[in-house]
């Protein structure tokens, strides 16, 4: 099941993309815009059919997130259909100079939807070795870049360098989500943000966005006393003050 990213705030779709992409989703390519463009004039470039060129996602200066083709298609982004096919692509405003610097918000932006990406399509881990002989193999390296499939610097060499961080970060981000909150005890008032595990099944049941009572707490879930079904500890977001 192929969905889009929730922290998107604007969208407009090109027209330059192939529908459906081919492949899963299991690699990020991060790309610099060389310009520091907001998320509409990004949109605006991938508009006309002329420019034969697209990204999944774009993150203007300001943080804000631009869709331009959603994920379950493939965007015409990195110069290879192979890549594009099984990869979110995602244009980051940059200078327009060596080394192609990025905003602090758009630097943050990028971590929490390379996080996002992950999640939603199960990716476990992100992983960079820098090893252009390494494409393909997603079990050992899961980012690439555009200037291995072409001429260019993209993603410039500030990114470029950035890429053991953002690995290193976003999978901090995957990892804690999973552990048990130090706060959380019997009695906490949490929120579920994700879906499931009812009482007594192994199948994941759908639980419904709310507000709820931790009764009991095992190694990895929850029992929440209002509906009287477990939870995992990674579906749920302690509600600030309790
Ligand atoms: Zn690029």
């Amino acid at each position: 099941m192929m969905s889009n990213s929730s922290l998107v705030s604007y969208t407009k779709i090109s027209p330059n993309k192939t529908s459906p992409r081919n492949h899963i989703i299991d690699t990020i390519t991060i790309h610099c815009v060389v310009g520091q463009l907001s998320v509409e004039t990004i949109g605006d470039v991938f508009a006309p059919t002329s420019r034969q060129a697209s990204s999944n996602y774009g993150i203007g200066p300001d943080g804000r997130v631009g869709m331009y083709v959603e994920e379950k298609d493939r965007s015409w982004c990195s110069s290879s259909s192979a890549n594009d096919n099984r990869a979110i692509t995602i244009e980051v405003a940059s200078d327009t100079s060596h080394p192609y610097a990025v905003t602090v918000k758009a630097y943050e932006a990028l971590i929490k939807l390379c996080a996002d990406i992950c999640k939603r399509n199960n990716i476990k881990e992100l992983k960079w070795k820098g090893d252009k002989s390494l494409i393909g193999q997603v079990d050992k390296q899961n980012m690439t870049v555009h200037r291995w499939f072409a001429n260019k610097s993209c993603p410039g060499d500030y990114l470029y360098r950035l890429h053991a961080d953002i690995a290193n970060r976003v999978n901090k981000l995957l990892n804690t989500s999973s552990e048990k909150p130090s706060t959380l005890k019997i009695g906490s008032k949490v929120e579920v943000i994700g879906t499931k595990y009812a009482t007594g099944q192994n199948i994941p049941a759908f639980v419904k966005k709310n507000i709820y009572t931790v009764e009991q707490i095992d190694s990895n879930k929850v029992l929440l006393k209002e509906i009287i079904s477990w939870v995992y500890v990674k579906d749920i977001q302690i509600i600030e003050g309790e």
